[in-house]
């Protein structure tokens, strides 16, 4: 990885800069969350998944075309076998400044010194839940305990950037924001807030009934711990705060209330080899096919690369409406 910065050679219509791809290795994921997934899913057969060469080679196109940040997500990034071998190579890419990962933190005690070791540079963790009960409701199959032992061995690994990130659903874990805020302080880590969107179709809650607004679990916050009128991005979709008393940053992601695609910098590649332009849309360009045709031709995948950003929408608009997911497709096929 350098500091040298190239700038992006990837812009759209609206004049955006892309230099953040957010690439999902696998689609398969040890846990079930409520709000991500089906409780029985069907996830794709091995022969319609990129090989970690593919990904390797989809990261490095992005690279050369001035992407300085990688993110690696799924589903569970860390149960697809040999996932280690991709962060050596992506880590080792000249240009690319930041390679952070997003996991449940289930396999983090096993795995945090040696991701460290292979050249990530930052971790989010998610954990909507610090009650046992509660946290196996929301994830179906999660174990607590062992995240939290997972947040510790990432903390001991060293990370400079850790994250917890945090789905708060109405009537389920909402009671417990100022308890994560709490928690996150004592860890010294940054913490996010999500509104839950529409991905998928689910019927285990309702979506228009468990939503909860940034707004107000921002009031909730700002009671207890004043966060400040300042209000920070660092390039993710996260509008962070402060707290005068502590070093950590409470964050904010709002696809609903507070829509932040004008400063959208970002695109997506499923493990299905598929470009996503926007988290809320379907514009995309299939870079599997170019992977598989054409193995090895850098020029040409980048091409298509370049294509693509003329199909990149403005916005998403989504909408509390549980009728019709307006996106048909689950987070864990999106690539969180
Ligand atoms: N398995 C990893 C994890 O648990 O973080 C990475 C994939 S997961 C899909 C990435 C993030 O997306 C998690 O923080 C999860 O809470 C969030 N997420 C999943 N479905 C969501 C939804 N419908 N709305 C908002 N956030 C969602």
């Amino acid at each position: 990885m350098s500091s040298a910065v190239t700038p992006s050679q990837l812009i759209d219509r609206f004049d955006r800069q892309i230099n953040y791809v957010r690439l999902s290795v696998t689609d398969r994921c040890d846990f079930r969350c409520v709000y991500c997934m089906a409780e029985d899913m069907t996830f794709l057969p091995r022969n319609q998944i990129l090989s970690l060469e593919q990904l390797y080679d989809v990261g490095k196109a992005f690279v050369d075309l001035g992407v300085t940040k990688i993110r690696l997500t799924g589903g569970e990034p860390l149960i697809r076998n040999n996932v280690l071998s991709l962060v050596e190579r992506l880590g080792a890419l000249e240009g690319l400044k930041e390679l952070h990962l997003t996991t449940n933190g289930a396999q983090l005690d096993k795995y945090a010194p040696a991701l460290k070791a292979a050249g990530l540079t930052g971790i989010n963790i998610s954990v909507d839940s610090l009650q046992a009960d509660k946290f196996r409701q929301l994830t179906r199959t999660g174990d607590l305990n062992r995240v939290l032992r997972g947040i510790d061995a990432a903390i001991d690994a060293g990370f400079s950037r850790i994250k917890l990130n945090a789905v708060i659903l109405r009537g389920r874990n909402d009671d417990e924001v100022l308890d994560l805020v709490e928690f996150a302080r004592h860890k010294c880590v940054d913490i996010s807030f999500i509104e839950e969107m529409p991905l998928g179709l689910i019927d285990e809650h309702s979506r228009a009934l468990s939503f909860c607004s940034s707004d107000e679990l921002r009031e909730i916050i700002d009671e207890r711990y004043p966060l400040g009128n300042s209000h920070e991005n660092t390039g993710g979709p996260s509008d962070y705060y402060r707290m005068v008393d502590s070093s950590i940053r409470v964050g904010f992601i709002s696809p609903h209330s507070h829509n932040f695609c004008h400063l959208c910098n970002r695109v997506r590649v499923t493990v299905e080899g598929r470009l996503l332009l926007c988290l809320g849309n379907e514009h995309s360009a299939d870079l599997k096919e170019v992977l598989d045709a054409y193995p090895g031709d850098s020029e040409r995948l980048q091409h298509t690369i370049r294509q693509a950003m003329a199909i990149k929408p403005e916005r998403h608009h989504f909408e509390l409406n549980d009728d019709e997911p307006q996106i048909v497709r689950f987070m864990n096929m999106t690539g969180g």
